[in-house]
């Protein structure tokens, strides 16, 4: 029901005085699919990348150098590999990497492939277009794809350039595949033996930021009367170690990070948790399993399980658990494939893309004015094709004086055709330019994380379609009431935008 003005008019004098504090847009939280906090029971968070924010350069370079090294001295690969460096801006999440060609390329949201390059060198676009654009590209298909969607990864992908260019430049053969594998299971080693978590917790100041507000968003979730868990899949003597600095004493009332949560699960092998049937063990206080927990309960430290028990032991379940997490895969799509909870996706570049659009708005601005403009000059040059193609054949058809008046309208029209077909060329370069100059400002080789070209990237398409909410931070719940509703925008389907279409010229006009 349409407002009366009266009450409208009453509703903005009501909103019209500063807002009490204006949130900053990186800072905000977006929202996909509406979610009430208020029917919110239990809020679940996931640890690295989520509670715990990583200095991205470094974590990714040890990640890079840790696994190079392991490259050379187990996997024999050649000692000419040893000094490379890690170009972080080389690698995005989203990307995809083609084990067959030694490929990395960027998928738009219908999977075109919008950008390619092999090992660091831009592939040009006759050679992608023949190998990506007349399949379909199945990215499930993980003998040939791998998709690089959290941040742990992105030291894979720019291994798998990198050494790829290094070992070509020097006219060596790569076998691509094994490449790939071979890095795969090094880093996964790093990971697993504790050498790169050995380093980290040598340097917790170095490796983490600390983020004043985390400690009061928890806090003000539980005050709202929301239990929290932790869900991680880390195992307990990293997550004690990383929490404990990031979290123990930060407010008085919590002298241990433990305190915050209801339930705590570590090691908990998502994806796995969310489709298998795990079991779910408790730890003593030393994070030693002491056997199958029968019950979930506060202050105790539980490792592993699987959805269905973690649900019928803390009582709750379904549409009233927010899980909060950052990867896309592993915390959301999974989690909404395989349950009911609702889900809030951590993504900590979107801080910057913001920043840099916000910086840009008035060229965002124009862009988007001149990707409207276009379809309208296409019309308008197809109108004057089909009017000249018109009075040509009419000039055909007719003979002597009555000839004149039809020659000088299509001289007329030729000359609004050339206007229109110079316009539109310029309006073509324009729009590139500025898509260009938006896209390099944020990465020269991949540009912006969320879109590809003028449509949502493969990754900007996943976050809308599972993740029911979007931040830059877990902490940037703190500036929204526990009861907030999260409306989602109104979506618009392209017959809603109202845009101007032209009719061609009739026969009748002429
Ligand atoms: P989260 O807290 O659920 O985000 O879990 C992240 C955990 O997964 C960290 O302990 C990482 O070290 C670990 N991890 C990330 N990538 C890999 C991998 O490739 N192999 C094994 N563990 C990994
Ligand atoms: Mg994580």
């Amino acid at each position: 029901m349409a407002l009366r003005p009266a009450v409208a008019g009453d509703i903005l004098r009501l909103l019209d005085h500063p807002p009490v504090r204006e949130i900053p847009h990186g800072r905000q939280i977006f929202v996909n699919r509406n979610l009430r906090l208020d029917t919110i029971d239990l809020v679940g968070f996931d640890m690295d990348y989520t509670l715990a924010i990583y200095r991205l350069r470094k974590i990714e370079e040890l990640s890079f150098q840790m696994t190079l090294r392991r490259l050379v001295d187990s996997c024999g690969y050649p000692p000419e590999i040893g000094g490379l460096e890690y170009d972080w801006e080389f690698v995005i999440r989203g990307l995809a990497v083609d084990k067959q060609h030694g490929n990395l390329f960027k998928l738009d949201r219908f999977n075109h492939v919008g950008r390619c390059y092999h090992g660091r060198r831009p592939l040009p676009a006759d050679d992608w277009r023949r190998l990506y654009r007349d399949v379909k590209i199945r990215l499930s298909d993980s003998a040939r794809f791998a998709w690089i969607d959290t941040l742990f990864a992105l030291p894979e992908a720019a291994l798998f350039a990198q050494i790829i260019e290094r070992l070509e430049g020097r006219g060596m053969t790569v076998d691509y595949g094994r490449l790939y594998d071979d890095i795969r299971t090094s880093i996964d080693g790093v990971h697993r033996d504790d050498t790169l978590k050995a380093v980290i917790r040598r340097d917790l100041d170095g490796f983490f930021v600390k983020d004043p507000e985390i400690g009061p968003a928890l806090h003000k979730l539980r005050s709202g009367g929301k239990k929290l868990f932790l869900l991680t899949n880390s195992l307990f003597d990293y997550t004690d170690v990383v929490l404990g600095h990031l979290l123990d004493g930060l407010l008085p009332e919590y002298p241990s990070w433990r305190q915050y949560f209801d339930f705590i699960v570590v090691g908990a092998r998502k994806p796995g948790f969310f489709s298998d049937r795990a079991p779910l063990l408790e730890l003593d206080g030393e994070g030693r399993p002491v056997g199958p927990a029968g019950s979930l309960e506060r202050g105790r430290i539980y490792q592993g399980g699987n959805l269905t028990d973690f649900e019928r032991l803390a009582g709750l379940g379904g549409e009233r658990v927010l899980y909060v997490g950052d990867h896309i895969y592993g915390d959301i799509l999974r989690s909404k494939k395989s349950s009911l909870w609702r889900t809030c996706m951590v993504v900590q570049e979107l801080e910057d893309e913001l920043e840099h659009l916000d910086r840009h708005a008035a060229e965002v601005q124009r862009l988007s004015e001149e990707e409207t403009l276009r379809p309208r000059l296409d019309d308008e040059l197809n109108q004057r094709k089909l009017a000249l193609n018109l009075l040509e054949k009419k000039l055909g058809r007719t003979e002597g004086d009555a000839r004149l008046p039809i020659e000088n309208e299509r001289r007329v029209m030729k000359s609004e055709l050339e206007q229109v077909r110079r316009a539109l060329r310029d309006l073509n370069l324009e729009i590139q330019r500025l898509e260009d100059a938006l896209e390099r400002g944020m990465n020269r080789y991949w540009g912006l994380l969320f879109k590809e070209g003028n449509e949502n990237s493969r990754f900007g398409e996943q976050v809308e379609n599972y993740a029911d909410l979007y931040t830059s931070r877990a902490s940037n719940f703190l500036a929204y009431s526990p009861m907030q509703y999260f409306r989602s925008p109104r979506a618009a389907m392209p017959h809603e935008r109202g845009e101007v279409k032209l009719a061609p010229f009739g026969e009748d006009r002429l």
